[in-house]
């Protein structure tokens, strides 16, 4: 394995799943959720392999789903992109690495904001980049970063900066005043935003998401990503994409082309119906998806963790020091001989493990009685 590479093992989420596997343990680790995206959208997939359309679609991506993005985008943030300002990618993941590999020279520096969702430091090291991590810490029963912290991290080899709000693993919403001063900074240092949008729907207390990319002056320098996953739970689709302006839309799908040219069209033809009709099915899966934080961090509270409200994603962020322990790596591993239960240590998502040393996350993206039994399992640790 080269150099560039070789910090990076299995990813925590391959790891902590076969952990619960092997253990029989309530995965409350990896963020999958455990029930169906909407019936009519998996029924689309279906019809579109028995009617044939199962050859190489476009590079770009269908027509139907670009066409499909271009107007969620305008219906729900204003924000005009025609169809060929879209590029439908593998994933978010697929579109967050082919996004740093097209804007980055080997040496350029890209942000990230520390805990950082584990993609964002190998996509950096393939395109022989360097990150400079920020640090959210908490405030206020939140993770946020000290804006002079931030602006210190850029220097001239500055290239981008990746944000993600709804931000995993934290559960923080960028508030409308950090994202202003996201903006100013790149507009003040000339600097590329790519944001990983893919919690966009999955906010609670209405707590509301905000694109950079309608922040004046943002759009003309954004690569806004997201994908089907979360939003009609179909994580195991693969299916995601970026708006940008034309310069950059072609940059990327220059490196995308060579990755993997193109991908499912069945599943492109479905996520295109649902960006167009099932809306509602999405708002009805949040307000389920905020019972389930609430439940889950009840039941958290209740077996002892001190608990952190996120205002979006799959999951909590607890602090596992009121139960006696002190390293959430070593807490998690031996979490399924204890309770029968996987999370995850939050430590592993910062280049400085000690910064996220008492942190465990939890998914709540599970049926209510598979919350129940966890948090049943869970006090015995009391
Ligand atoms: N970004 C974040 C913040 C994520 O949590 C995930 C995992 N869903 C991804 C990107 C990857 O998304 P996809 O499965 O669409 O590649
Ligand atoms: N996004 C999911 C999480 O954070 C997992 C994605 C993956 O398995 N790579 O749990």
């Amino acid at each position: 394995l080269v150099g560039r590479m070789r910090e990076f093992g299995t990813t925590v989420f391959a790891t902590m799943t076969k952990l619960a596997v092997d253990t029989g343990s309530i995965n409350l680790g990896q963020g999958f959720p455990d029930t169906d995206g909407p019936a009519r959208m998996l029924e689309h997939a279906v019809e579109a392999i028995r009617s044939g359309r199962n050859q190489y679609p476009p590079g770009p991506g269908v027509p139907e789903l670009r066409q499909a993005v271009s107007g969620h985008r305008k219906d729900w943030y204003g924000l005009a992109y025609d169809a060929d300002e879209v590029l439908v990618t593998v994933g978010a993941t697929e579109a967050i690495a082919s996004a740093v590999l097209a804007v980055c020279e080997p040496g350029d520096e890209v942000i990230v904001f520390e805990p950082y969702y584990d993609s964002y430091g190998a996509a950096i090291a393939l395109a022989g980049a360097v990150r400079r991590p920020v640090t959210l810490r908490v405030d206020a029963g939140r993770f946020t970063f000290d804006p002079a912290e931030l602006a210190a991290a850029v220097g001239p080899r500055t290239r981008a900066i990746l944000v993600n709000s709804p931000h995993n693993p934290t559960g923080t919403v960028f508030t409308r005043q950090e994202l202003e001063t996201v903006a100013d900074l790149c507009q003040e240092r000339d600097l590329i935003a790519i944001t990983d949008e893919v919690y966009e729907h999955l906010t609670y207390d209405g707590v509301e998401h905000v694109p950079l990319a309608t922040l004046p002056g943002m759009r003309e320098r954004t690569i806004m990503i997201s994908s089907a996953g979360k939003s009609f739970s179909v994580t195991g689709w693969k299916t995601g994409w970026i708006c940008a302006p034309p310069a950059l839309v072609r940059a990327v799908q220059t490196v995308k082309q060579f990755l993997t040219f193109t991908s499912g069209a069945p599943w492109q033809l479905a996520v295109a119906y649902a960006l167009r009709e099932e809306m509602d099915w999405v708002a009805a899966q949040r307000a389920a998806l905020e019972a389930k934080r609430d439940r889950l961090m009840t039941g958290l509270q209740a077996a002892g963790f001190e608990v952190l409200r996120p205002a979006g994603t799959y999951f909590v962020q607890t602090d596992i020091r009121p139960l006696g322990f002190d390293d959430g790596l070593e807490f998690a591993m031996r979490l399924p001989e204890l309770a029968g239960v996987v999370a995850i240590p939050t430590q592993v998502f910062y280049d400085r493990p000690e910064r996220g040393r008492h942190f465990v996350r939890f998914a709540f993206c599970k049926k209510d009685e598979v919350i129940d039994e966890a948090v049943t399992r869970l006090q015995r640790l009391g």
